[in-house]
């Protein structure tokens, strides 16, 4: 059998999935009561509070709550509590779940069973399994921390995040959020930064709240509320496309005549079986106490977006993670596949993360809340500076902290925000900005109405700035929006790096405010001096023109700017002298942690453009040359039997040199691509990851676009891949 069968049975398939997954499925409705589900599978502070004696809820409170030291001494109780609830619900196992530095999580299950003497056995958790768990760390990244011969690592638990249980059909397993770390304590994960962060952040907000006479606070947190896209395709697709199921993205593929030119699928009504699947993915993460708030279509076609509502940093970053976790798993049963890389197809736009950040007080108050009259608003100004001040200082460290291969392709792609880190704040505050550059800001512009000319419509009150949509960090009216995450990371370095650099900000911000007072100024004059002059010093990181521009290249580049266009450009940022002295300074991560996370993110990079290198050459090999063969062979035969009919065969000779022609080139092509990729480029890591991206990745671009070629001319029951037009529009 010559022709390529399996792809039209794919097709087959797909076709009939609908019917096959709701008869699995069932169409009947799904128990949706929310103030009944939500949060049923998750330990919360109220289930605590009601079963823990009231003196262990005590202590545990201030830990939970006020981010006390935790007393070891409640962990037994606390244990027990945990146990019990979790096999009410079915658990007979619990892990420490955990965020080591693949990006993914990790768990390794224990059952609570203990024999007993008698041959039976009982359940059984301690306070020290709560506490503390100890897996075989020998196989997680550890970027030279941890040699193999030290292989010993530990979990520990963070009782700030709540536990939660995972249910397949057939059980249920308790998982305790916990931090990683080697023998040493060196960090291994990326939870201990944030964490670190947050304490930071804490710290210094708290200095500077105080000065504005804010004296009863218990804390300052950070908020996170992260929007993911993701792409779905049908699992017949998936399987039948080894670039994918290898790499997450599309090594191939043709431009398909319809892509998202119409914009017909941005907020689109969504297909019934993706919003089947959207439900119930919404539901188990409800029953988690995940607060997911809003679904739609995205841009391109097959791509969609989910978001919650913003928490503490912490646990808002660990639902993030549980979310990416359930689309994936969810998608499964709905015979569809989750693709979260940044750049699944080409041509259409990628997948980012925006992650939404601002500063919340104990009391509840949000430090980035503008109000009415956001210049009068002086603890505002000073917070909303300090952030401004954060990124304009270290570009390159938050470039770096969304640096990886997938978002590479998204970055600068005009779609997704340029590499170049700009702020943009809206006309109001642009405006306001522009007064406190040279003293006393006197007035707020309104936004005003808008009356829309159909009485009975209402009038809407308008913002005082417009969205844009290109820029990297944007003030979105009470929090800002870091835009450049890619689809596929933790939400939890980008953010412990906004907690960390903001924290320096206010820190260096109080001490010259506590400066100016101590001369003599009141707290307004003060503050006068302090926002004229961090202004004036950063005011290049504003920009609100077009960031997809050419021109804005250009400027950025007048303004002094960084442009770090890839991940190899960024990386160096994460180890320069400033970085060290800040993370050092407040304790997030040491030189050694920083470089182990250098060599790790490098290592990734490279490892993972090494894999798609390989795919490239397995699929042009084994599965284009064979297809572009086949049909080749059937011309030449059309061309052969010609010669003995009286035909004009003239043009499938044409036809048969131009296959042979893009064959012939793909052929070259494709050895010098396999050349290039045995050659390491050298023996350490840098070196290898910068052949990688300086000389494999262009000669598989030069290889990919010559099987493009060939898609379009090898006839179609030939083609052994499916199409772009197939995975985005057959549903
Ligand atoms: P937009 O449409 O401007 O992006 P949304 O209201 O849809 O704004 O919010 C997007 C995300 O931002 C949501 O996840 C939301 O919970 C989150 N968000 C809102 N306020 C804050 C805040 N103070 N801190 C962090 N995230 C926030
Ligand atoms: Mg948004």
């Amino acid at each position: 059998m010559s022709k390529s069968y399996k792809r039209f049975d794919a097709l087959e398939a797909v076709r009939k999935a609908e019917a096959t997954l709701i008869a699995r499925n069932g169409s009947q409705k799904m128990d949706m009561n929310i103030a009944k589900i939500f949060g049923e599978s998750c330990l919360s502070i109220d289930t605590l509070k009601e079963r823990l004696p009231g003196s262990v809820w005590k202590i545990l409170k201030k830990t939970i709550r006020d981010n006390a030291p935790l007393d070891y001494e409640v962990a037994d109780a606390v244990a027990v509590v945990m146990k019990e609830w979790a096999t009410e619900k079915g658990a007979t196992h619990y892990t420490h779940w955990f965020q080591p530095l693949t990006g993914f999580t990790a768990e390794k299950h224990d059952s609570f069973i203990t024999p007993n003497q008698g041959g039976g056995a009982i359940t059984q958790f301690s306070g020290n399994d709560l506490m503390r768990g100890e897996p075989d760390a020998s196989s997680f990244p550890s970027g030279g921390l941890r040699p193999t011969f030290e292989a010993r690592g530990y979990t520990a638990w963070d009782p700030t995040s709540p536990a939660f249980i995972i249910e397949n059909g057939r059980g249920s397993t308790l998982c305790i959020p916990t931090v990683f770390a080697s023998w040493k304590g060196e960090s291994l994960d990326f939870k201990t930064p944030l964490l670190r962060s947050v304490e930071a952040l804490n710290i210094q907000a708290l200095r500077a709240l105080n000065l504005f006479g804010v004296k009863d606070l218990r804390w300052v947190n950070a908020t996170g509320g992260f929007e993911q896209e993701y792409f779905l395709i049908d699992q017949e697709y998936f399987y039948r496309r080894p670039d994918l199921l290898t790499s997450g993205r599309t090594l191939f593929g043709a431009k398909p005549p319809k892509g998202q030119e119409l914009d017909d699928h941005y907020f689109g009504s969504i297909p019934d079986r993706i919003l089947s699947f959207m439900l119930e993915a919404e539901r188990e993460l409800y029953r988690i106490g995940v607060p997911v708030k809003t679904r739609h279509n995205e841009v391109a076609p097959s791509q969609y977006e989910i978001a919650p509502v913003f928490e503490k940093a912490n646990v808002a970053a660990d639902h993030q993670q549980i979310t990416m976790i359930m689309l994936k798993k969810i998608a499964r049963k709905y015979g569809l596949v989750c693709l979260l890389h940044e750049k699944p197809f080409a041509g259409l736009n990628g997948s980012g993360k925006h992650a939404n950040w601002s500063m919340v007080t104990s009391r509840g108050a949000n430090l980035l809340e503008p109000g009415d009259s956001p210049h009068e608003n002086m603890q505002f100004l000073f917070f909303f500076a300090a952030s401004l001040k954060a990124l304009h200082d270290y570009q390159g460290l938050l470039r770096a902290s969304i640096a990886s291969a997938g978002n590479d392709h998204r970055l600068g792609a005009n779609e997704a925000p340029p590499a170049i880190i700009s702020a943009y704040i809206g006309e109001q505050l642009d405006d306001i900005v522009d007064q406190l550059k040279s003293g006393k800001a006197k007035s707020s512009k309104e936004g005003g109405l808008l009356g829309l000319g159909i009485p009975v419509l209402p009038t809407i009150p308008k913002h005082a700035g417009d969205r844009n949509r290109t820029s990297p960090f944007a003030f979105t009216g009470n929090k800002f929006e870091f835009r450049a995450v890619g689809s596929e990371q933790t939400v939890s370095f980008p953010m412990a790096i906004l907690n960390t650099t903001v924290a320096s900000s206010i820190d260096v911000m109080t001490t010259a405010l506590e400066a100016e007072m101590d001369k003599g100024s009141d707290l307004e004059d003060a503050l006068e001096v302090v926002l004229q002059q961090t202004l004036s010093e950063i005011d290049n990181i504003l920009f609100h023109g077009d960031g997809y521009s050419d021109d804005w290249q250009k400027e950025a580049k007048k303004r002094g700017l960084l442009n770090l266009k890839t991940t190899m450009d960024a990386l160096p940022y994460l180890t320069d002298k400033k970085t060290i002295e800040l993370f050092e300074k407040y304790h997030v991560l040491s030189e050694l942690e920083l470089e182990a996370r250098q060599e790790i993110y490098l290592e990734q990079y490279f490892i993972k453009l090494n894999i798609e290198a390989e795919t490239t050459e397995d699929i042009v090999r084994t599965m284009i040359v064979p297809s572009a063969i086949r049909y080749l062979n059937e011309i030449l035969a059309v061309n052969d039997r010609g010669k003995s009919s009286s035909l004009d065969i003239s043009s499938t000779k044409t036809l048969a040199e131009e296959v042979n022609t893009v064959l012939s080139q793909l052929l070259v092509a494709v050895d010098k691509l396999g050349k290039v990729n045995a050659d390491l480029g050298g023996d350490t890591v840098p070196e290898k990851a910068k052949h990688l991206s300086q000389v494999v990745l262009p000669e598989m671009n030069k290889v990919r676009e010559l099987a493009d070629k060939l898609e379009k001319l090898v006839a179609d029951d030939y083609w052994p891949l499916p199409s772009y037009r197939e995975m985005l529009f057959v549903k």
